[in-house]
């Protein structure tokens, strides 16, 4: 997950878009919020501190686009991936509040990819088609290919209507 995604702008956007999306999304996220997310909040600044200033984003770049340079162990699709319960974050037991579902698919050198399901659908909605990810152990990535949002769903309406 990179800056530009995690605040859902084109890496072309300029500062005054940059603030913007940070604003709405921080909102959206703000913890004192019923539905806030601390994590999501945090996130969100650390993308915005980094974007927001031109050296640090201009150092962002370099090492974003010699990390995209690096060739993808492969591409699947999100169906292909296990859904399973991990840990975010902090270290802990798994258990109701800590544990999120997230879509894994083993890397050859015994670590995973991982991107929570909630994270997955958000790109979704926000017409990604693919997002790439990164494994926690090694320097592999793989690319997943991602359905544009209603695409399934339409699928199972179309047969719960024709049954
Ligand atoms: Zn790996």
């Amino acid at each position: 997950m990179d800056h530009y995604a995690t605040l859902g702008v084109p890496s072309s956007a300029d500062a005054a878009q940059v603030r913007d999306a940070y604003k709405r999304a921080a909102l959206r996220a703000h913890p004192d919020r019923a539905r806030g997310d601390a994590r999501a909040f945090l996130e969100l600044k650390r993308a915005y501190d980094c974007l927001v200033d031109a050296t640090a984003r201009k150092r962002y770049d370099a090492a974003l686009a010699s990390r995209r340079a690096r060739p993808l162990a492969e591409t699947i699709d999100a169906e292909e991936m296990d859904v399973v319960c991990v840990m975010m974050g902090r270290e802990g037991e798994r258990g109701a509040s800590g544990g999120v579902d997230a879509y894994a698919r083993a890397c050859r050198c015994g670590d995973a990819y991982e991107i929570p399901v909630a994270e997955l659908q958000r790109l979704r909605r926000e017409l990604h088609d693919e997002c790439v990810l990164e494994c926690g152990g090694c320097s592999l990535r793989i690319s997943v290919r991602l359905k544009p949002i209603g695409a399934d769903e339409a699928h199972a309406s179309a047969r719960v209507a024709r049954a």
